[in-house]
């Protein structure tokens, strides 16, 4: 995947683990508590999500992401693209896409949907609209699809394209997915309706608001190419793959203080593939209709 050159995004902020900070650190306080005020404890937030807001928390510290590592910069590049694509799909419906945070953190962090550690994985937040990568995310996804890992970052010219890229970006994505369908109402739709139908028929759901951004974000890589012809050679396989392997993500779950990762399936792997496959051929919104049924 090509991704050096391009514009990154100033939506990725940087996040130091709970308490752990010692002196020097109250303009990062400050921020937090601004952070906290903006987005934890906005009750009209909590009602448009349906999410509870966990009290408590505030611990955590978060900066503008200035790291130049590889990491942080394909991270920004990664998010700038699905802000430009997603502007163009909002656009196009007569609508205005607002972006999300992205926080990369490192041990623990707190969210709107509680507090998490690096164990629960990524996952995006309806609460404060915000995408939460710990940072050994990146080295399990080198792992896992056993790649060597490049720790030494920048310096080395082939890095661009290097394996595993399309993978990352694919799972970042799949969280912008969770944002649009935010965005759109439909996380607070299928919120309302599992509370009404049982456990086995809200899993269903939440099996098809997981396919839904899958499928969203196969749209986002078939815009994107059109956009910068970012795709090289492999990365589709990549990134059907990555979908079938990892575990993905978790959709963070309001909860009475701690991310609950979720305990339903995200679908079969083949079903995963054949929605990301199906966003990828058509790059339309409206292929991605996971609640009808169809497929
Ligand atoms: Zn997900």
């Amino acid at each position: 995947m090509k991704w050096q050159g391009r514009r990154g995004s100033s939506n990725v902020r940087s996040s130091r683990g709970g308490g752990k900070m010692i002196g020097g650190g109250i303009g990062g306080i400050i921020i937090a508590g601004i952070l906290w005020l903006v987005f934890g404890v906005n009750p009209m937030t909590a009602l448009q999500t349906g999410q509870v807001v966990a009290g408590g928390g505030g611990s955590t510290a978060s900066e503008p992401a200035t790291s130049d590592d590889r990491d942080t910069q394909f991270v920004k590049v990664v998010l700038a693209d699905t802000e430009d694509v997603w502007h163009q799909i909002f656009n196009e419906a007569g609508s205005t896409y607002q972006e999300p945070s992205l926080i990369l953190f490192n041990g623990q962090v707190s969210s709107a949907c509680g507090s998490a550690s690096a164990a629960t994985g990524p996952f995006y937040c309806p609460g404060d609209q915000t995408i939460y990568l710990d940072t050994s995310f990146f080295v399990e996804m080198r792992q896992n699809l056993g790649i060597a890992g490049d720790q030494q970052g920048s310096g080395d010219q082939d890095n661009q394209g290097k394996a595993g890229d399309f993978a990352q970006a694919y799972v970042i994505s799949h969280e912008v997915g969770h944002h649009v369908q935010t965005l759109l109402g439909i996380t607070q739709q299928v919120n309302e309706a599992s509370r009404q139908v049982s456990r086995a028929q809200a899993n269903k759901l939440s099996v098809m608001q997981e396919l839904q951004a899958d499928c969203f974000a196969g749209v986002w890589a078939q815009r994107n190419q059109e956009r910068v012809q970012f795709l090289e050679a492999g990365d589709i396989d990549e990134a059907i793959n990555a979908a079938g392997q990892i575990g993905d993500d978790r959709l963070a779950r309001a909860s009475g203080g701690a991310v609950v990762p979720d305990n339903f399936t995200h679908g079969t792997s083949q079903q995963r593939v054949q929605w990301f496959t199906r966003g990828l051929q058509s790059g339309n919104v409206q292929a991605c209709d996971t609640f009808s049924g169809a497929l």
